[in-house]
């Protein structure tokens, strides 16, 4: 990992002036064709300022970083912790190297730009990746700027150790607390690096806007400090059923079409894959998840499969209320539009952690939580079909009241209904 990293750094110093034609830019990256695998193919890179250092207004990629979160580091432990410190002191405790510019090796075709190498079609593939996300959001904020998800950091191969002394490696993660993604080594060459999946940086870029509309770009949120058991889980399972959700949306601007299985050529452990598909029909809460969600601990459920398990419960229930509708862009804005909602007769996701932070039990429940998704779809079409989902996949508790069909989730229209043949009710 190293060598290649020090290939990168020598060449940023040989090849400083590589080709810089201003955008679009006609360049290959391995795109996938209509088999679900990667083909070079002719993109148009739309946001690049820089083609060879692979600048541009959505992302920048960054060679030779190293990020270390280690609690006995003394800068880590400031003000008692990296929980209670700024943005720019967690920064500068947690990067330990900011790294160097990255150099992309371009051979020129015609008006078309190669990669000439392994890293040059990874990271061009990448940067393209993060357009493409950018530019599906840019659909979903429907006429809202999405400011806030440009510009961003991508740490290319990084060194990355996050409590241990082994560095990351196959792995992509959006880092909220130094507002970075980081694309560390991609080691199994049997599968298609992560930084090369468009489904996988769709799911790390949907976090960045979970975080900034969730969250308000708080690097270590309030509630993943302060809660613990359902609330906890329930809202770090979300973020990760939201970024699946949307991964998914990303992969509908090429070609091959929408994947919901693009997880498949990255990832060969069978469990993993099948938990993660949230296309199956018989996606469903079973007992023994419904029993770790309630009595896990935060440590435990972040460690554990179930987390994405329960996430993809709720990605499930929108996939198949939205395709069975053909209304999958009014599905994936109304799941937006509930992240963040000021108003006071339908707050979103944001205002409902506010609301019950120091009291999450019985307050931050998941029939709050889909009730503040119903209340942002207008399609009642679309809501009566997705709290028909949620009632039937997550086993939502609903109990007549009065007027409305459950009086946990009062947005929940009366025609919605369980489906015992889908999913066996859980006693
Ligand atoms: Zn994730």
């Amino acid at each position: 990992m190293t060598g290649r990293l020090v290939v990168v750094a020598a060449c940023c110093l040989a090849l400083g002036c590589g080709p810089n034609p201003p955008a679009p830019v006609k360049v290959m990256a391995l795109i996938p064709g209509s088999t679900n695998l990667l083909a070079p193919t002719e993109v148009s890179l739309q946001t690049v300022t820089n083609v060879t250092n692979l600048k541009g207004t959505v992302a920048s990629l960054v060679g030779g970083a190293s990020v270390v979160v280690d609690p006995n580091d003394p800068l880590q432990q400031i003000n008692g912790g990296i929980a209670n410190q700024t943005d720019d002191q967690r920064y500068a405790g947690i990067v330990k190297n900011t790294g160097l510019d990255v150099t992309v090796n371009w051979i020129s075709k015609g008006d078309v730009l190669w990669p000439a190498d392994f890293d040059s079609w990874n990271m061009v593939t990448a940067y393209y990746n993060f357009e493409r996300s950018y530019q599906y959001f840019l659909g979903v904020y429907d006429g809202v700027d999405p400011v806030e998800l440009r510009n961003q950091r991508v740490m290319y191969w990084p060194e990355v150790h996050l409590n241990s002394a082994t560095p990351l490696t196959d792995n992509a993660l959006y880092l909220s607390y130094i507002k970075s993604f980081v694309l560390v080594p991609a080691v199994n060459f049997q599968l298609v690096p992560l930084a090369m999946n468009l489904g996988v940086i769709g799911h790390e870029f949907s976090h960045r806007v979970f975080s900034v509309k969730v969250y308000g770009d708080v690097g270590i949120p309030a509630p993943l400090v302060q809660w613990t058991n359902q609330p906890f889980n329930t809202l770090k399972s979300i973020d990760e059923g939201f970024a699946d959700f949307h991964g998914y949306g990303v992969t509908c601007l090429e070609t091959a079409g929408c994947r919901p299985s693009f997880l498949s050529v990255s990832i060969s452990d069978a469990d993993t894959l099948q938990l993660r598909d949230f296309s199956r029909p018989d996606a469903c809460l079973d007992p023994t998840l419904k029993s770790a969600l309630t009595s896990f601990s935060p440590d435990q459920w972040v460690r554990d499969p179930s987390m994405y398990k329960y996430g993809d419960l709720w990605a499930a229930s929108m996939y198949q209320a939205a395709n069975e509708l053909g209304k999958l862009g009014e599905m994936q804005k109304a799941l937006v539009a509930s992240y963040d909602d000021g108003s006071s007769t339908t707050p979103g996701l944001q205002q409902l952690i506010t609301g019950t932070l120091n009291a999450p039990i019985n307050a931050f429940t998941p029939e709050n939580v889909a009730d503040v998704i119903l209340s942002h779809v207008t399609d009642p079409d679309l809501k009566k079909q997705l709290c028909s989902q949620f009632l039937t996949r997550l086993q939502l508790a609903c109990t007549t009241g009065g007027s409305t069909l459950c009086a946990e989730i009062p947005n929940c229209p009366s025609t919605a209904s369980r489906d015992a043949t889908t999913c066996p009710t859980l006693p």
